[in-house]
């Protein structure tokens, strides 16, 4: 038996102020599509923006209803499938609003496991490591590139097509 360790590199910002201007401007697209979300039972308000290979920012943010419950991370994911047939993402940036009473907002919100392996196939799509930009509405920011480093042992469409 032979023990394995993996390291999992990030970098930590202590504001917005100091991203640099493209990260920041993907944050404040991700801070406009908080305001944008319907979690009607959690109150747990989330946002997306994804930024492309063409330059170009979408956005997207969580939805609740009756019979869904669906992240704004895959609903952005979803709606850039449904329009691209191939796309490169460059980067994306996840924020968030807590609207239940006594919360704090303040902290980087980080993507669930679904939407990290969401992110990791538009990874494999793309060619390209993804930039996560992870932040809650102000304080520290997290950015860590690839989403393989976010998914320790991921599995991939590779061990699909393993002979
Ligand atoms: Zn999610």
């Amino acid at each position: 038996m032979e023990k394995k360790i993996i390291n999992f590199t990030y970098e930590e910002y202590s504001s917005k102020e100091d991203l640099n201007e493209a990260d920041r401007e993907l944050l404040e697209q991700a801070h406009v599509a908080v305001t944008t979300a319907s979690p009607q039972f959690s109150h747990f308000n989330v946002g997306a923006a994804a930024r492309l290979s063409d330059g170009k920012i979408y956005r997207s943010s969580n939805k609740e209803n009756t019979s869904i419950i669906t992240c704004a991370e895959q609903n952005l994911l979803l709606y850039l499938h449904s329009i691209f047939d191939k796309f490169t993402m460059e980067s994306i940036a996840v924020s968030f609003q807590n609207m239940n009473p006594g919360t704090n907002s303040d902290m980087p919100i980080t993507p669930c496991g679904k939407c990290r392996q969401l992110l990791l196939e538009a990874e494999d799509d793309g060619g390209k490591p993804i930039r996560v930009i992870m932040a809650g509405q102000s304080g520290k920011v997290y950015v860590a590139t690839g989403v393989y480093s976010m998914l320790p042992l991921a599995y991939s469409k590779a061990m699909l097509q393993q002979d």
